[in-house]
């Protein structure tokens, strides 16, 4: 047997990826895609008129002409896959998510908006109001304020939300009252007060019992401060100074608030995040050397300094681009003629993503983060079920 079919032998016994290695270490199946091709596949290209090459490409046999394979595998993502964390505090966190698909990034972006829960006031009991707030203006301002609770902690309501227990529903009161001959008073969220052994005010319809203590509109066995998990961590809004009404002489507001789980894509109010956004990284590329007069000139179209000037010796001095993650692609550089467009290349970095994500305060930011990534994987699992 030749040298030539041993290896061929080798292909066919082996394994479906040992093949593939096998064709790809071949002297003549080129492994890498030539520049220009890489460039169009990696980059989008940012031009004085319209962004190009914004699409990115899946199709496994999209280079097959040129013998190199497009198949995203499992190993190639691992290994290049990373998230470097830029800044990190109790309501933001910025990384930079590198080595994935825009619709990946995407997908952790809705997520974050609309899926991953929270608790925030879905029913309000209004015993009397006499403000000139209307009570569903009342009660819609109360269900958008933040919930400091962690909704891992707590279950979704069931049966329409009839059964309102300790482990479902938070009860708050809010009871204000600007005494006649007094100034005008604001009302603000620190003073919800928190019931943790459910709601004090009595259902219309229950029967009264002699022997027993009036119906409430919940049905707590045990006190949620008595719960560890609460008892170092009593349960209030986020921010106390968020305004929720004004009171002249003589009004008064009584009333409680049930919050629950749920969320962002039922309503807008149980969205953890204030934002959730990202960016492609910017690269600015100089194609030529700007140098002197011009150096200067670019440096100053520049509103996010992103130019520095480096002085090159024998009195010249040429410009680079020192801070280029800064570019806004405002385009500023290469306005003025085509041939600003000549000596300065704008692209974004298909793969690299900024990611920003900003939190009500109801969950810290990094906590929402690995939450979408379970959220992400129960939804794969579930598909992967399906299909089997
Ligand atoms: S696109 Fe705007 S921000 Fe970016 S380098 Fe050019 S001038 Fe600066």
């Amino acid at each position: 047997m030749s040298e030539e079919d041993e290896s061929m032998s080798d292909f066919e016994e082996g394994e479906e990826g040992s093949g593939l290695d096998f064709i790809l270490s071949l002297d003549d199946v080129p492994s890498n895609l030539p520049p220009h091709l890489e460039l169009l596949k990696t980059r989008v290209l940012c031009n004085s008129d319209a962004p190009q090459h914004t699409d990115t490409i899946q199709y496994s046999g999209a280079y097959a002409a040129l013998g190199v394979d497009n198949s995203l595998r499992l190993d190639s993502f691992c290994e290049n896959f990373k998230i470097e964390v830029n800044r990190m505090a109790d309501d933001v966190i910025e990384f930079d998510m590198i080595g994935i698909d825009p619709a990946i990034a995407n997908s952790f972006r809705r997520i974050l908006i609309a899926e991953v829960p929270t608790m925030a006031i879905e029913r309000v009991y209004i015993a009397n109001n006499t403000s000139i707030v209307q009570d569903e203006v009342l009660a819609h301002r109360l269900g958008l304020i933040p919930i400091h609770a962690d909704p891992r902690l707590f279950e979704y309501p069931v049966n329409a939300g009839d059964d309102r227990n300790e482990k479902n529903t938070i009860v708050f009161k809010l009871h204000v009252r600007c005494k006649r001959g007094q100034p005008r008073i604001t009302v603000k969220s620190d003073q919800l007060q928190w019931l943790p052994n459910g709601s004090e005010l009595p259902c219309e319809n229950a029967k009264p019992n002699a022997d027993s203590k009036p119906k409430t509109f919940t049905s707590f066995a045990c006190s949620q401060d008595s719960l560890p998990e609460f008892s170092c961590n009593p349960l209030g809004p986020t921010n106390p100074d968020i305004i929720v009404a004004k009171l002249g002489p003589g009004q008064e507001i009584e009333l409680e608030a049930h919050a629950v789980k749920g969320i962002g894509k039922t309503h807008a109010k149980w969205s953890p995040v204030a934002t959730a956004w990202y960016r492609m990284l910017p690269e600015v590329v100089l194609l030529e050397d700007v140098e002197d007069e011009l150096a200067e000139e670019l440096k100053n179209k520049c509103p996010k300094q992103v130019f520095d000037i480096e002085d090159c010796g024998k009195g010249r001095r040429r410009a680079k681009a020192a801070r280029p993650r800064d570019c806004t692609l405002c385009r500023e550089c290469i306005r003025g003629g085509k041939e600003w467009e000549d000596r300065v290349s704008l692209r974004r970095v298909k793969n690299h993503f900024i990611f920003t994500i900003e939190s009500t305060g109801a969950v810290p930011s990094e906590v929402l983060f690995t939450e979408a990534v379970k959220i992400l994987e129960d939804k794969c699992e579930r598909v992967i079920t399906e299909l089997s």
